[in-house]
């Protein structure tokens, strides 16, 4: 789960780890109440979006009053900002952070990620700050100094202070720096983040540091630990397909090809995404329907796929174990009642009572494609689908 930057210095400030005065607004006279107070001479406005690169698409602006502070907002509040890392279709700007501005002396890049070849979180810096750590990476990665951490024993000063000495840092910046990547990790690790970044934290012409921007990814699987990090949730940032996946206890990512997918399991599901695309084709999606494959399960996994424009045939891939093939084949028939299924669909079973659920489905009256093993059902949609879009 992601949150917003305003959400994500709140966090910051509770573990120590100072950033500027100011506070969010959804409207441009709030923001005119958050500035004033302030009482400074430059102000930084910044759309609340769940996407970065916002500096270079005119989301982040430097202004001189409360009253300039109002007017820039007007002119983001509503938009759909473009960004490096959006897309070409934006996102809405619903909420905007209002700052004191800081007068910037250098910039640096500090963050926590998990590395999972090594299994390990890592402290990752650079003096390259405020830039796309990425192509700092692929260019010059001699520029980024990275300390792994060991996952039982956490961070200790001197894992931090190997970072601040690779950074060449002066020796009357090493405690501060030290404090900030302690404080950090502390973070990430006692809220199950799977990413903290902060990109730039800067150091002041009066020789402090603050982090002037703050990102957090939350790892899913920890959120039933933390209600009060749930709470932060913004739906508006999210694929509507994918919420209410997530209120159906199915797991749904949203992709751009034109075959959708029903399988039951995790690794399945890749599997039947990598033969598709080996096919000569593209998932729409993946999708595990988990939850043993009952009707619900198979009809709220139809109402989605169909909900997606870009799908144009349906593969559908079980494998029974625990969960029965016949079940499923039922699950399938009666879904078909209660969706409008206006795609071909090809459907392979295996395992537990195959047989039995093929045959059902072969009498079921619907005009289903049985597939004999997993090529053949992705060849067979694959054909399916170069049909349907007026190949041969
Ligand atoms: P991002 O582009 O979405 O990552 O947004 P950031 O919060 O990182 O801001 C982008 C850039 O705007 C920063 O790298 C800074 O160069 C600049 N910026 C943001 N806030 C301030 C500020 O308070 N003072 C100054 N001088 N520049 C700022
Ligand atoms: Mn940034």
């Amino acid at each position: 789960m992601k949150i917003h930057e305003y959400q994500a210095k709140e966090l910051f400030k509770r573990f120590g780890i100072p950033v500027p005065k100011g506070g969010v607004a959804e409207s441009s006279w709030e923001a005119y109440d958050v500035a004033r107070p302030l009482a400074v001479d430059s102000f930084v406005v910044k759309a609340q979006i769940h996407a970065g690169g916002r500096g270079k698409g005119g989301g982040v602006k430097i202004v001189h009053s409360p009253d300039e502070v109002s007017q820039a907002v007007d002119s983001m509040l509503g938009i759909r900002l473009v960004t490096p890392q959006t897309g070409p279709e934006g996102k809405l700007v619903m909420k905007v952070l209002v700052e004191e501005a800081v007068a910037i002396s250098s910039e640096i890049y500090l963050a926590v990620i998990l590395d999972r070849s090594q299994r390990k979180p890592v402290l990752m810096a650079s003096r390259s700050g405020g830039m796309d750590i990425e192509e700092v990476a692929a260019k010059t990665p001699e520029k980024i100094v990275l300390e792994a951490l060991d996952p039982m024993l956490g961070i200790s000063a001197f894992n931090a202070r190997k970072v601040a000495f690779g950074l060449e840092l002066g020796s009357e910046l090493v405690r501060p720096f030290t404090k900030i990547a302690m404080n950090l990790f502390r973070l990430f690790s006692e809220l199950d983040c799977s990413l903290v970044e902060i990109n730039p934290l800067v150091l002041t012409e009066s020789g402090d540091f603050v982090a002037l921007d703050a990102k957090i990814n939350f790892d899913d699987n920890g959120l039933y630990r933390h209600a009060n990090i749930k709470a932060l949730r913004d739906f508006h940032e999210e694929e509507p397909l994918e919420i209410l996946a997530s209120r159906h206890n199915i797991d749904y990512v949203k992709l751009d090809g034109e075959i959708g997918c029903m399988v039951n399991g995790a690794g399945l599901a890749m599997a039947t995404m990598d033969i598709i695309k080996e096919c000569g084709s593209m998932p729409a999606n993946f999708l595990d329907i988990k939850g043993g494959a009952k009707t619900e399960n198979v009809v709220n996994a139809f109402k989605i796929l169909m909900s997606d424009q870009n799908v144009k045939a349906v593969l559908i891939n079980i494998f029974g174990g625990i969960v029965k093939c016949d079940m499923v084949a039922q699950g399938i028939d009666e879904a078909m009642n209660h969706v409008d299924v206006s795609v071909p669909v090809v459907i392979r079973l295996e395992g537990t009572n195959a047989a039995e659920g093929t045959q059902m489905l072969a009498q079921s009256g619907y005009p289903f494609i049985i597939a004999n093993g997993l090529k053949d059902a992705a060849d067979k949609v694959v054909a399916l689908l170069q049909k349907a879009s007026g190949g041969s």
